[in-house]
């Protein structure tokens, strides 16, 4: 059976809560599936489509998203004021996570230890969500609409702490599977009346939808840190470019108020990241680093270009790249992950400290050896 008859199966059981969480990228791509331009204005017509289909809930994956930025920054400013394995590497792409833990396997201290936003709100639904509602874990199915097949692995491989679920996510749908769903279920896609997402897990920042294109994660992820270590000062929006567009690497540095300037890199696709991970071993090996913190996503583009979607040719990833960045401009209420109002309500009434023991055993994963395992 494939996954769209999964999904359909456990819609069709009603003694199941199914939830659903849409990852940015996908937003914007999947009305290229329905002959129109990728756009930041199908956010709405997404929501409702999948409550069309039947899902109980629709939450934001960029919710996700955030929280993995307050997680992994703190991390971040963690290591470099009291030290630890530096530079730290992002670890949201799984496609990238799985090359590196194979490839690399010394390297895997420097790949943070935080789950991607995928995972995270597949945990918080299946408990934040769950004791807000009265359910149990294991009564909830959570399906993830996403841009590529490695986040089906994430899915299953990866594994939970979470009493009577068998997985923080259950089932992926790429970008393409939800369009063939939506047709195969005869509904007019672009007759939707757009919808909203449900609250408690549906409010996110601007800097979330980032995630999706490359430099994202690095932009959300400084901006936090640099708010931390600068004692409350925001980071200004950067002016200039610092994505590598599609395939490359770019570096540059922020001063932080520490000693020496914050050193950053933005790394794209397979063969820069290979470069990246042998130019860090060979600093280590040689007891020096000329960088502190590296986002690796592996699809040329980012997730935008991830090969759940409808097509990469690189002008249309760069079209959808856009539409992200507008994502980013429109969200004027909440830019950045660490502003979130209800980020921090999710802290204060249940996980308590960043990083904190609730914190870790939700929101961070066990170790890389379970990867390892699944990829002999
Ligand atoms: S960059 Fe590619 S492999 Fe990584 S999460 Fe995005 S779509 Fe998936």
């Amino acid at each position: 059976m494939d996954d769209i008859s999964f999904v359909k199966e456990v819609l069709a059981d009603k003694s199941k809560t199914v939830i659903a969480q849409t990852a940015p990228s996908v937003r914007v791509t999947v009305c290229e599936e329905f002959g129109s331009e990728p756009s930041s204005e199908e956010t709405g017509r997404v929501v409702a489509a999948l409550r069309k289909l039947g899902f109980d809930n629709v939450f934001d994956t960029d919710f996700g998203a955030d929280v993995t930025v307050v997680e992994e920054s703190a991390e971040l400013v963690r290591r470099l004021r009291e030290g630890g394995a530096l530079p730290v590497f992002t670890s949201c792409c799984p496609g990238w996570t799985r090359f590196c833990v194979k490839a690399f396997p010394e390297l895997n201290e420097h790949l943070s230890g935080v789950k991607s936003p995928q995972q995270i709100v597949g945990a918080l639904t299946k408990t934040y969500f769950a004791e807000k509602t009265g359910k149990k874990a294991g009564e909830i199915f959570v399906v993830g609409v996403m841009p590529c097949y490695s986040k089906k692995l994430e899915s299953r491989e990866e594994e939970t702490e979470i009493p009577g679920a068998k997985q923080d996510v259950d089932f992926i749908l790429t970008t393409k599977d939800f369009a063939k769903l939506i047709k195969q279920e005869g509904i007019d896609y672009h007759s939707l009346e757009p919808d909203s997402f449900d609250e408690l897990l549906g409010t996110a920042s601007g800097a979330s939808t980032l995630f999706a294109g490359t430099g994202g994660v690095m932009e959300s992820v400084v901006r936090a840190a640099y708010y931390e270590l600068m004692g409350g000062k925001e980071l200004l929006p950067f002016v200039e470019d610092r994505r590598p567009g599609y395939g490359g690497t770019k570096e540059f540095t922020i001063e932080v108020g520490l000693e020496k300037p914050l050193r950053v890199a933005v790394v794209n696709g397979y063969d820069e990241a290979r470069k990246m991970c042998e130019r860090v071993l060979k600093e280590k090996k040689e007891g020096g680093r000329t960088i502190d913190f590296i986002e690796v996503l592996a699809c040329r583009g980012g997730c935008v270009g991830g090969p759940g979607q409808p097509g990469n040719d690189p002008q249309q990833v760069a079209k959808r790249a856009f539409g992200l960045r507008d994502l980013d401009a429109e969200n004027t209420r909440v830019r950045n992950a660490h502003q979130n109002p209800d980020v921090k309500k999710l802290y204060r009434e249940f996980l308590g400290e960043t990083g904190g023991e609730k914190a870790h055993k939700l929101l961070h994963r066990k170790g890389t050896q379970e990867i390892l395992e699944t990829l002999k």
